[in-house]
């Protein structure tokens, strides 16, 4: 049997589908293209581009948290921890709950420590959604997402984000009109990755509104809920009246520690949805990474960590939204996450994946294209054709160094 063959059946198409990996050949046949993410990492190894594509940090989080977890291996946490999570880790992340939002979280029944953010989210969506079934999301929208719901069978409808002198907006007559009665989940993510948004309070009604009304569930991806900047203000949807009963609330250590690699994330919600959840990880996993969980259970019982961290980097925000500024691009302020938008269409680059694959040739730096972010021939896919993702979650005289190397591109 021919590879091609073997290949032909599963749901990795779908997911590619869903993810816009899916190329099709002019002879017809359909190939998965590697990642943009990928594709712009290399082109950066291979032009010594300084790479302000990929959002990981280039600085481990704090010595403290890493002994912790050396010490954990040291103590023996090395064979299969809890299907569910630690219940030392349950209890933080219950703790954490209550103490910065209010939350009350049962660590026994609500709480359910996955294999980083992305698993949660998988694990969430494969459980609670299938053929038939839309699930609303937010657009641009992080790539994992689109590829999920391909997985699941179900319809991915996804809503734009507006650009507004108040950096990007939901628009909630957009989200009313994309609502069904098959809509049966709604993904959302902030502050959100890729446009920096911190969802208000009259966004975050507009969606418990419409989720009410639908009777669907909220899953909300908050793994940047530390990172914000200025008077922007984290609110998990949970926290909002008659919501907690609906809404998956998904976090992780990765970004609020500075550990990405660790892979130790979290979802909490009403004790029926977790044990959905926990069905389908148990058979993903089954568990996750026993000796980071002690680790992360003690970091998160400290405030301090993640405020040095969004204190940090709103220094870099502003030296690379400056930087950006004076090299000719449109900079939309990001409220919160590590990324920043800007539009190369002042610079005269009307296509923003074309700037990309230029941009080490003519400035020494690695973005990524916001398009990598929508679906094909959306509303929001058009608005920014000619916008760009730049991390600033690297340090200050790396920033630095690509601000001067931007600030020689032509039009600047
Ligand atoms: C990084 C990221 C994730 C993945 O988190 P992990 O804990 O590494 O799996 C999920 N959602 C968003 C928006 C992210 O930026």
């Amino acid at each position: 049997m021919s590879a091609a063959r073997l290949a032909a059946g599963g749901g990795w198409r779908a997911a590619a589908r869903g993810s816009g990996l899916l190329r099709v050949s002019p002879d017809g046949t359909e190939h998965v293209a590697s990642t943009i993410f990928a594709e712009m990492s290399a082109l950066a190894l291979r032009t010594g581009a300084i790479n302000l594509g990929q959002g990981f940090p280039d600085v481990d989080g704090p010595a403290w948290i890493a002994e912790a977890a050396v010490q954990a291996v040291r103590d023996g946490h090395n064979q299969y921890p809890p299907g569910p999570g630690i219940a030392e880790l349950r209890e933080a992340i219950a703790d954490h709950q209550r103490r910065r939002y209010d939350l009350e979280v049962d660590p026994g029944t609500e709480v359910l420590v996955t294999t980083g953010a992305t698993e949660a989210l998988a694990a969430a969506l494969l459980a609670l959604v299938g053929p038939g079934d839309e699930v609303i999301t937010l657009e641009p929208f992080y790539d994992s997402y689109g590829g999920v719901i391909g997985l699941t069978g179900a319809r991915h409808v996804p809503v734009a984000l507006v650009a507004s002198p108040t950096g990007f907006r939901l628009d909630a007559a957009a989200l009313r009109a994309a609502a069904s009665p098959r809509t049966r989940l709604i993904l959302i993510n902030t502050p959100h990755n890729p446009t920096g948004a911190v969802l208000d309070a009259d966004e975050l009604a507009a969606i418990a509104q419409v989720a009410t009304d639908c009777d669907a569930i909220v899953l909300t991806d908050e793994v940047y809920e530390h990172l914000t900047y200025g008077d922007s203000v984290h609110v998990p949807i949970a926290t909002l009246p008659g919501m907690a009963g609906r809404t998956l609330t998904v976090s992780s250590s990765g970004k609020t520690f500075s550990f990405t690699g660790w892979k130790i994330g979290w979802i909490h919600g009403p004790a029926e949805l977790i044990t959905a959840v926990r069905t389908v990880k148990q058979f993903l996993t089954y568990v996750s990474g026993a000796p980071f969980q002690p680790a992360i259970a003690r970091a998160l019982a400290d405030d301090d960590a993640p405020r040095e961290l969004a204190a940090s980097l709103a220094a870099r925000r502003d030296l690379l939204c400056e930087g950006l500024a004076a090299a000719g691009f449109a900079v939309t302020v990001p409220q919160g996450t590590y990324f920043v938008v800007a539009d190369g269409a002042p610079l005269g680059f009307p296509d923003g994946a074309e700037l990309c694959r230029r941009l080490p040739e003519l400035a020494g730096v690695v973005a990524i294209p916001m398009t990598a972010f929508c679906s094909e021939g959306s509303p929001a896919n058009a608005a920014l054709r000619s916008s760009l993702r730049f991390t600033f979650v690297k340090r200050p005289e790396v920033l630095e160094q690509a601000v001067d190397r931007l600030s020689r591109l032509p039009g600047a």
